[in-house]
Formats: structure tokens, sequence, C-alpha cells
């Protein structure tokens, strides 16, 4: 059984001011080689005074990648930032540690920031409060209302008020305060000027109103947690949250399917965690996966017995070829 306490992974060196001292999760190799070359190494990353948890790449003109630390011993997140010529869109707020907006408004200049969301996890939209808007998947609305919580942090904290798996100055947490959330429909665009669209995909999978954006300019399309090398979760958000039951391997996969149809205006995925500037073929590696999984959800490649703030659970894995596994449970097929 995985303990939580127990994975080691190798030290990444940086310069960032969070400090991550305990891992859920084992150290993925393919992963930890690509953040270890590229934040070793990579020319244009940049760690501006203004946020000191942020370290900021630039990996095409018009494009700023956004890259912080877990803070609950998961794995790192992106951001992402896109100038349009008359408005910049930014992709996820990450746990809201540091000072995301003032970063933004220094790279986007005189551009308003509209913020839109993957989805609702810790990791992707904690540090929504200060942009005042948010958009999202219609069908993320009712999670991501629920974040609408001052104590949404408190599980980053032991009982002496120390970060449990990362050290942090807990003053540097954004301040909780309302904002609006405006949930739109497949097909969003957000007109950026003079003609730069970039369209939201409804893409229920990870979460159930997940969403993916298409940046045709840049033939990019950004999946957020729908398309992460290493590992990628499906499910396990309560009904409540997901009405609709969105959050399944099968959405997913029929989601994907619709991308895939999209092929012809994008060369390259950029996910919200690990690799980053990939070749679309991973899209239907997943889709294959879907399918075994579809079509046997008893007997995946391995069954796992996770621990989770105490509980165990079995999490069930397929294999995703030339990537890693999806991870999903019998209630989400
Ligand atoms: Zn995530």
């Amino acid at each position: 059984m995985a303990d939580e306490k127990l994975s080691i992974q190798r030290k990444m060196c940086s310069e960032v001011k969070t400090n991550r001292t305990v891992y859920r999760e084992p150290e993925n190799p393919v992963r930890w080689a690509f953040n270890q070359l590229l934040r070793s190494h990579d020319k244009t990353k940049k760690i501006y005074p203004i946020d000191p948890y942020a370290e900021v790449y630039q990996f095409r003109d018009n494009l700023y990648c956004i890259y912080t630390e877990s803070l609950d011993g998961m794995g790192d997140v992106w951001s992402f930032l896109i100038l349009g010529p008359e408005k910049a869109l930014l992709i996820d707020t990450s746990f809201g540690l540091g000072n995301l907006k003032g970063l933004c408004e220094m790279l986007a200049g005189d551009r308003e920031i509209i913020l839109a969301n993957t989805h609702a996890h810790y990791d992707h939209a904690y540090g929504n409060f200060p942009f005042g808007k948010a958009y999202c998947s219609e069908y993320e609305v009712p999670l991501l209302t629920s974040k609408k919580d001052p104590h949404i942090w408190d599980y980053l904290f032991d009982e002496n008020g120390r970060g449990k798996w990362c050290d942090f100055d807990r003053a540097d947490l954004v301040k909780f305060q309302d904002y609006e959330i405006i949930g739109v429909p497949d097909g969003y665009k957000f007109d950026l000027g003079q003609g730069y669209e970039i369209e939201l995909f409804q893409m229920g999978g990870h979460s159930p109103g997940h969403a993916g954006f298409l940046d045709k300019q840049n033939r990019i399309f950004f999946p957020g947690d729908d398309a992460c090398i290493g590992a990628l979760g499906v499910g396990g958000t309560p009904a409540e949250f997901d009405p609709c039951h969105k959050a399944t391997v099968t959405e997913l996969r029929n989601n994907l399917l619709r991308i895939i149809a999209r092929r012809d205006d994008f060369d390259a995925l950029f996910p919200s965690h690990g690799l980053i500037d990939l070749g679309p073929i991973v899209l239907t590696s997943i889709v294959e996966a879907c399918d075994r999984v579809i079509a046997d959800p008893e007997h995946p490649t391995e069954i796992r017995e996770i621990n989770r703030n105490g509980a165990v659970r079995k999490q069930y894995c397929q294999y995703i070829y030339q990537s890693g596994y999806l991870t999903y449970n019998l209630d989400h097929i």
C-alpha cells in the first residue's frame, strides 16, 4: 500500500520561495527529467521580484507559461498567459500563493486580463479571488462556486500552522474575497482583439466541467488535466457537484474524439502538469486507454491501494501508450 508520507523525490534546484518537503505521489521519471532540464537550463526562465513563487517561461512570442510548485504534495502546476492584440487570457491561477495578478499585469502591459479556468480544483482555481471575475465551463460552476470559502487552504497546514507538504508563508496566500463566476457553453470564444480568438472546449473527464482551450493562431491546444503525461485521473467529484455525470471515462473519450476531429487547427499540446509543448498523438493514445477501460473496467493493467488523508481506497490504473496511466474508479466509467 502506498503511504502518502513516504514518497521520496530528488530535489529540484530552483530559486522559487516555496520549499517542497513531503511528496504524496512517487517520482515520475519522465516528468522529473523534463522538469530538471527545463528548470535548470531553459534560457527564457525568469523569476520576477513581483512574484517570487513563480517561474515564467516564454514558449512562444505571445505565450508565457507560469510554473508554480504544488503546495499539497502532488504535481507542480502550469498556468498560461496568452497575449492577444488587445486583451490577454490567463488560463488558471494555481493555489493562490504569491502575486500572480501583479505578475500577469506586468507581463500583459496595458491589456485587460480575462481569467478562465480549466477546472475548479485546488491547484488551478484557488488563486482566482483577486481577479474579480472568472470564466469556466457551465458544468463546472457548482464545483467552482463551492470553492468560494475562506477555509479552502486550511488542509495545507498542520495543527501548528506549518505547511504539511510545502514550506511557505501563509501571509503570501491571496486574500479571500467574493468574485463573479461566469459559466459558458462549449464553443465559447474569448475575443482578444483583431480577430484573435481562443475557443473553449467542454471536456468533462477529470472534473465535470473541465475545459480545454484552443489557440488557433499559435496552433496550440491547452487540455488542462485531461491529457497530462505521467498520470491522468478521472472522476472523484461528489454527485452534487456533477449533476450531469460528466466526470467519467466515457465523457473523456468522447470529448477527446471531438478535439481530435479538430486536429487541423493545432500542432502542440500544453497540459496543466508535467510536460508541455507535446505532439497531439498523445490524445489518440488516451482515447485507446479509455476504450480499454470501457470494454472491461474491472480488469485494468493494475489496481493500487492508495492512502489519502487516512482513508484507503482502490485506484484502478489503465496504462496509456507512450505516456503513463489513466486512473479511475468504477463509479465513473
Ligand atoms: Zn491539476
